[in-house]
């Protein structure tokens, strides 16, 4: 199966994603984690993304679309995929067609002050791509599933997360329309626990 999960920064995509990825065994694709690592490596992609990560901005079409593109021609895809965080604009969901035929786009909602909630008291792990809140960890500092240190992303700052919010209503959102009208549109409500959502988005994919 090739999903698509659409929703706000914050909205749970990656973590519904991961969780996916190990209950079917296909790949999560999240070109966020992509770019940071290009980033971190400091290839030119990643050279030339940072600007657009940090100030909350999109990084152009032509750059995802071209590693998107790439990677789903890699053997791993070929009994599906979850896309996490592309697309993000309409021409990218214009130019996915061109070469993936997807079976579900499924948009995970939240209300914007959850949201807000979420990404400002987010750490993650850059090594392993384990995401948890301030909440939760007691005080721990560390990733616990492979030791690194957990960071506050920077595009996770309050004035960055706005602009977030403001690129995604403005420049995503539109994309519920747009896989409504395809009819490829599934909505699940996340208001509920990890677990509570997780169990909703299996049932959306009837699993
Ligand atoms: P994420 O981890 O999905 O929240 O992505 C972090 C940042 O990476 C975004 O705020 C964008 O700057 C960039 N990014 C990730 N995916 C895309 C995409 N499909 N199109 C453009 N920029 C992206």
């Amino acid at each position: 199966m090739n999903i698509i999960f659409l929703g706000a920064p914050g909205a749970g995509k990656g973590t519904h994603a991961q969780r996916l990825m190990h209950k079917m065994n296909i790949p999560q694709i999240s070109t966020g984690d992509m770019l940071r690592a290009a980033i971190k490596a400091e290839t030119e992609l990643g050279l030339s993304a940072k600007r657009y990560i940090d100030a909350g901005e999109l990084v152009p079409d032509e750059v995802v679309i071209g590693i998107v593109e790439e990677r789903l021609a890699q053997e791993d895809c070929k009994n599906g995929y979850i896309l996490d965080g592309f697309p993000r604009t309409v021409a990218q969901a214009e130019a996915l067609k061109g070469f993936a035929t997807i079976d579900v786009a499924l948009n995970l909602s939240l209300p914007d002050e959850m949201i807000i909630r979420r990404l400002s008291g987010r750490r993650v792990c850059l090594k392993c791509g384990g995401t948890y809140h301030i909440s939760s960890l007691n005080g721990r500092e560390d990733c616990e599933a492979c030791g690194d240190k957990l960071v506050q992303r920077k595009d996770d700052t309050p004035e960055t997360v706005q602009n977030r919010l403001n690129v995604y209503n403005a420049q995503t959102a539109p994309l519920i329309d747009y896989y409504e009208k395809e009819g490829l549109l599934k909505t699940v409500e996340c208001l509920g626990t990890v677990d509570e959502n997780q169990a909703a988005v299996e049932k959306a994919l009837n699993l």
